[in-house]
């Protein structure tokens, strides 16, 4: 194991090994592969044909058009054109095939802090678990630039170094994992659950943890989803602050998360424009305030909202935004934040029969007094983020995750 994570951190650090992206620094669909392999800890190099003869020249022996680019040469000889995160994934080996036929005792639905806590507990407890996420291992908290109040790091961990530990430790004890595969409706069988993948598959399992967390409200501008992924941005990690070195860029929101951002990201940036459609003062901590005042290149508009995003092929250029008079001003900007609120990701639950709390959580099953994890299904569990009333920390998520294996390890007893 530690082989292991020595040598990857190494390739991580040099730029070498794994797949060789070819592409424009500035392409969008670049900044998303790049983001995407970044996210789950995965090595890469990128050759650009602006300033390297042998991109030019791979770009010519496969007679790459522009729509084709980035073109990606994987590891094991194959060549692909500008891939989607799944065709990537397959081809570097991070997704696997599911075997239909196999019923796994538990599927985990999310790889966030609470779902890996389960697959640890999971498989170091015995039972055949499987992983899967839609985007990336670590979920929000793989986002948090520093996490200062996790037990036992005194001086903080990055979210991504925390998330990566746990990622590798629940492989070491025989976790299944498959990401990036979205689940897109889970259905009650008779003895086990099928979980339909966006992949086109479905897996079976004897139970279900539902550790999908949450979700970042967006706003409502018709061409958002262009740039998403590339130049929006729902959080403020080192990546992200990587992307804005010594650029102008725009954060919305008004909370605590919002003005931590703009206090890390303003060490990086050359000015961060921070819009809020109020004041601070009524939803954000006042040492925030105090930091972002005292902090030179932060600007607060208050009583602003963007109206809209001009770029294009991913890459975002100008954000226009206006005041209460409605008078409207533009700004060169590539890189948007949005920090407006989060919602569950239960959308996938809907048919399910699940009972959700009326914000869209899983409420908890009331027959099971005790045992909040247990949701209006026998046999789906609920934890972290997702769950109703669960307290919104990396800590209490990780907690659930040990927890409902207890659960569950009752439950297969008693179904048996
Ligand atoms: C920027 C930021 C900083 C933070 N800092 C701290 C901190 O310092 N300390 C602290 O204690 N907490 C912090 N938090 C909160 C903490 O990260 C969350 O409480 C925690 O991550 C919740 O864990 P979770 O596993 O329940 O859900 P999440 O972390 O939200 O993970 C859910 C996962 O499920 C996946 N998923 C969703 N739907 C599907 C689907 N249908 N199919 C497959 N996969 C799906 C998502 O892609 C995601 O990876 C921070 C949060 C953010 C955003």
């Amino acid at each position: 194991m530690r082989a292991l994570i020595l040598r990857r951190v190494g390739l991580l650090e040099q730029g070498t090994g794994g797949p060789v992206i070819v592409g424009p620094e500035d392409n969008g669909d670049v900044l998303r592969l790049q983001g995407f392999l970044r996210r789950n800890g995965h090595p890469f190099q990128r050759l650009d044909p602006a300033d390297d003869g042998g991109a030019r020249t791979l770009l010519e022996k496969y007679a790459a058009r522009p729509e084709d680019l980035p073109i990606v040469l994987c590891p094991d000889g194959s060549m692909l054109r500008n891939p989607s995160e799944q065709q990537l994934a397959r081809c570097i080996g991070l997704l696997q095939a599911i075997d239909p036929a196999k019923i796994y005792d538990v599927a985990i639905v999310g790889a966030g802090p609470a779902g890996l806590a389960a697959a640890v507990y999971a498989g170091s407890e015995g039972l055949s678990a499987i992983v899967l996420d839609c985007r990336s291992f670590g979920g929000q908290a793989g986002a948090s630039a520093r996490i200062e109040n996790y037990l036992g790091f005194p001086t903080g961990i990055s979210g991504m170094a925390l998330m990566a530990r746990a990622y590798n430790q629940a492989q070491k004890f025989g976790v299944e994992m498959a990401i990036p595969d979205e689940v897109k409706s889970l259905a009650r069988g008779d003895g086990d659950f099928a979980l339909n993948l966006a992949s086109g598959g479905s897996l079976r399992s004897r139970a279900v943890i539902v550790a999908t967390g949450a979700r970042y409200r967006q706003l409502k501008l018709d061409n958002l989803s262009e740039f998403d992924g590339s130049c929006v941005h729902y959080w403020a990690s080192p990546l992200e602050a990587r992307l804005c070195k010594q650029q102008d860029v725009a954060l919305v929101g008004a909370g605590n998360s919002a003005g931590q951002a703009a206090v890390y990201l303003s060490g990086h940036a050359s000015k961060v424009w921070l819009l809020a459609r109020r004041g601070l003062e009524a939803t954000m901590s006042r040492y925030l305030i105090d930091r972002i005042a005292a902090q030179p290149n932060i600007e607060v508009l208050t009583g602003y909202e963007i109206t809209a995003l001009e770029g294009n092929g991913g890459v975002l250029r100008t954000v226009r935004w206006k005041n209460r008079d409605g008078e409207e001003s533009a700004k060169s900007i590539a890189h948007l934040f949005l920090f407006i609120g989060a919602e569950p990701n239960t959308d996938w639950l809907a048919a399910s029969g699940i009972r959700l709390c009326e914000k869209g959580f899983i409420a908890a099953d009331g027959r099971h007094e005790g045992s909040p994890l247990d949701t209006s299904m026998p046999g789906v569990f609920a934890i972290g983020d997702v769950r109703s009333g669960s307290i919104k920390r990396v800590a209490s998520a990780v907690g659930e995750g040990a927890a409902v294996v207890a659960r569950i390890h009752r439950y297969l007893a008693d179904a048996a």
